[in-house]
């Protein structure tokens, strides 16, 4: 299995290699040359299988020989062991026809935990072997940072530095990120929105003579290790629900597209997908391109959905380089007259993308507005994030074809805009009740890339 850039000038990678490396070093994102397909008599199989199996047989053709398939089946064991709930993504019913997959009982509350426990296994499994030290830096809106931080702390061969806008995040958020004491974890509230930290961060791996110095290594969610641990419970939930002899639609609450590109990879490798819609908040510039204006940058509105809070949406590259059937070079031409602003999709491109996603926005009235409605139709207490899922899968739903929302994060996660909108306080899982009372270690820090090109190289294990 070889891996290779959505811009064509990098060189062509391992498993291993792409997952350790997470951006190309033309500035692409790294893509499976080519995607394994699963027969329905395969996907058929995965019924009444646990988590971990169904992970272990749909991820596999993806590695290689990276990893044994004991090792392999060793991380994955080792990556959902603390979570919360026996079937890891467990899906509940909202009304007839429509089904929300709850992703948030990992570690720190939010989907991204199901990628981040796996890639912190698979990094020190593969480091640990070569012998080997990295340095992570990652940005997030929020929920990537605690998840990262989570996953790495104490682990042997990895320093990690999350960068997070400061006042921009959660207190729950902020507090995942701030409390943990390991020695090996440092927060950074970086003076800026979150485009600002994503764009340091490219910065940083763009400085050839830094990334090579502290042996940069990104686990945002361009790396593809995460993408692939996303692919894992489109397939556990549409089977659940009969696939391969039934399809199904996907909702996704969608930032940085990786979580929705996961499902166009599940749909890619033969799990019958009909339609993965793209739900974005008032931050909708993926909304405004799919349907056919182009894709240009705005300001990046602060919302109660933060962690959707972007205008460039990094992981849309990959479906960029699909849409535009492989060619590297008309992506890497896009990619720069993104830098002046934005660009528009060509017709071809366009009908491409808009025969696998549909796509709406929702506002702030209209999320705090789902918040209520579903807890009262259906007991169901939804983040910001999730019900702006609900919302727009709900909006956008065939009634011949169930429709699965990804619910991205705990309520508890979010408490002030859930309460807000419906008097109700959810409370945080007993396992994390004393976050508020745990000391907090952060670095307030200017956006500027020497500053923080700095403060890594002086803080990192030598
Ligand atoms: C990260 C995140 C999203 C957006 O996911 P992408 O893969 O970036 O599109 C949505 N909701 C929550 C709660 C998140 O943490």
């Amino acid at each position: 299995m070889k891996y290779i850039s959505t811009r064509g000038q990098a060189p062509e990678l391992t498993f291993a290699d792409a997952m350790l490396t997470g951006l190309a070093r033309d500035g692409g994102l790294y893509v499976p040359a080519d995607i394994p397909r699963m027969t329905a008599e395969d996907i058929a199989a995965l019924a009444g299988l646990s988590y971990e199996e169904t992970a272990f047989r749909v991820m596999r053709p993806f590695i290689g020989d990276t990893f044994s398939d004991a090792e392999f089946r060793a991380c994955i064991d080792r990556a959902y062991a603390g979570f919360g709930h026996a079937a890891r993504a467990p899906l509940v019913q909202l009304n007839e026809g429509h089904f929300l997959l709850e992703l948030f009982h990992g570690p720190t509350l939010a989907f991204k935990d199901f990628a981040m426990q796996l890639i912190g296994q698979l990094f020190q499994t593969e480091l640990a072997r070569r012998g080997e030290r990295v340095t992570i830096v990652g940005a997030t809106s929020g929920d990537t940072g605690s998840a990262a931080i989570d996953a790495f702390q104490g682990l042997d061969n990895v320093d990690v530095f999350i960068l997070f806008p400061h006042g921009r995040v959660s207190e729950v958020q902020r507090r995942q990120m701030t409390t943990p004491q390991a020695a090996n974890v440092h927060a950074l509230a970086v003076d800026g929105d979150f485009d600002d930290c994503q764009a340091r961060l490219k910065d940083m791996f763009n400085d050839f003579a830094f990334r090579d110095e502290v042996r940069l290594a990104g686990v945002n969610s361009i790396n593809w290790a995460r993408v692939l641990a996303q692919v894992v419970y489109y397939f556990t939930s549409a089977v659940s629900l009969g696939a391969p002899h039934r399809k199904v639609s996907f909702s996704v609450p969608t930032g940085n597209f990786g979580d929705v590109f996961a499902g166009f990879i599940a749909r890619a490798m033969g799990l019958p997908i009909d339609r993965l819609v793209v739900a974005t908040n008032q931050n909708d510039i993926l909304h405004r391109c799919l349907s056919g204006q182009g894709y240009h940058k705005g300001q990046t509105i602060p919302s109660i959905s933060p962690s959707m809070d972007i205008q460039v949406s990094s992981n849309f590259e990959r479906a960029l380089f699909h849409a535009y059937g492989g060619d590297g070079r008309a992506v890497a031409q896009l990619m720069d007259e993104l830098k002046a602003g934005g660009f528009e999709v060509s017709q071809g491109a366009l009908e491409a993308l808009r025969g696998i996603y549909a796509s709406g926005r929702v506002s702030e009235e209209e999320t705090a507005t789902a918040i209520a409605h579903w807890l009262r139709a259906s007991g169901e207490l939804l983040c910001p994030h999730s019900a702006i899922g609900v919302k727009v899968g709900e909006d956008l739903r065939d009634p011949g074809v169930p429709m699965i929302t990804l619910a991205t994060a705990h309520p508890a996660k979010f408490p002030a805009a859930v309460a807000a909108a419906t008097g109700v306080e959810p409370p945080l899982p007993p396992r994390m009740a004393d976050l508020y009372d745990r000391p907090e270690r952060v670095t307030r820090i200017a956006n500027d890339l020497a500053t923080l090109e700095t403060h890594v190289r002086e803080k990192r294990a030598k």
